[in-house]
């Protein structure tokens, strides 16, 4: 089945405790685009970019199933660039930087040979532009995944809590989870997102896996616990790709589905990690996906008879 990805297509500069890149390829949608191609293709993408924006990399984007119909290229102007920086704890980090630059005054439109798609991806982005797209499809997709930010918190909250309202799935991270319930607890912040309009709630815990809620059902992922984190940039979005991806592989969509859609996120997003930017995503073949995913049911498989 058909996949719609919007989100931004970027040019990152990243300094980890590892070391330090100067202008890579990065972008929520490039992320999730090379991460759910591995599940499902096509995958048609909405985007903008500026004439700075290699043209290799929107070819092998091409070459992975994925239509960029929907990608607008602004030769004269640049790409949005971000900047962010790591601490030697790398669930935490700061934005150095974030230049809007294309993404500015950008207004998508979705071409009608995107209108097939049953599956929709809301990459992080601004929330209006998100919304915008959605409000572009004719048909209510069978399941809406929408990822965010707290830049978007901070800068578009009553955007973003309108576009609530129309999302099946919301992934954010436990602080953004917090600062959009305002509440600390990550069972009570659950409640309070569900109560705004997503049924299913994933919360990102970096090394510490991911939490899937949906009424008072909770599943705990974990993450692999790896050796080193080179650089965590895009994990998030990678995971995207692979939850919304097995989803729509397998358009099954219940909640031991979403276990599993939850346990392939972790295993790519654990992929991310291992090199700096989408170096890593994009060298894995399906047979490191297929033993990684194995990795991860060894992880959490136990056999306990209860007295
Ligand atoms: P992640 O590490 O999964 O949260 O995503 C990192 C990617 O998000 C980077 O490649 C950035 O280009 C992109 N990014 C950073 N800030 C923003 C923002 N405010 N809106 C959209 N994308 C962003």
């Amino acid at each position: 089945m058909a996949l719609l990805v919007v989100g931004t297509m970027a040019f990152d500069a990243i300094e980890t405790p590892f070391g330090k890149s100067d202008r890579i390829i990065g972008g929520a949608a490039t992320y999730i685009a090379l991460s759910a191609s591995n599940f499902v293709q096509p995958i048609k993408q909405v985007s903008v970019v500026g004439g700075d924006f290699p043209q290799e990399e929107l070819d092998e984007l091409q070459n992975r199933g994925v239509e960029l119909g929907g990608v607008q290229i602004k030769k004269d102007q640049k790409s949005f660039f971000w900047a962010g920086r790591y601490h030697l704890d790398m669930n935490e980090r700061d934005t150095l930087d974030t230049q809007l630059n294309v993404l500015a005054d950008f207004i998508p439109v979705v071409p009608d040979s995107y209108q097939d798609c049953e599956f929709v991806m809301l990459g992080n982005l601004m929330p209006s532009i998100q919304h915008s797209v959605l409000r572009q499809l004719k048909k209510r997709p069978k399941l809406v995944v929408m990822d965010t930010m707290n830049f978007w918190m901070d800068s578009a909250m009553p955007d973003l809590k309108e576009l609530l309202k129309h999302v099946d799935v919301l992934l954010v991270n436990d602080s953004e989870a917090r600062q959009l319930s305002a509440q600390y607890s990550l069972v009570k912040a659950a409640k309070h997102i569900m109560a705004m309009g997503p049924k299913y709630l994933v919360v990102k815990k970096g090394e510490h896996g991911a939490l899937l809620f949906h009424e008072d059902k909770v599943f705990v992922a974990p993450a692999l616990p790896l050796e080193e984190v080179f650089d965590p940039t895009g994990a998030g979005d990678t995971f995207a790709g692979g939850f919304i991806g097995h989803l729509a592989s397998t358009g099954d969509l219940s909640f031991n589905n979403m276990k599993n859609a939850i346990i392939v996120g972790s295993a790519m997003a654990s992929f991310c990690v291992e090199k700096f930017g989408t170096t890593r995503i994009k060298e894995i073949s399906k047979e490191d996906i297929q033993r990684r995913i194995g990795q991860f049911a060894e992880l959490v498989n136990f056999d306990i008879k209860l007295i």
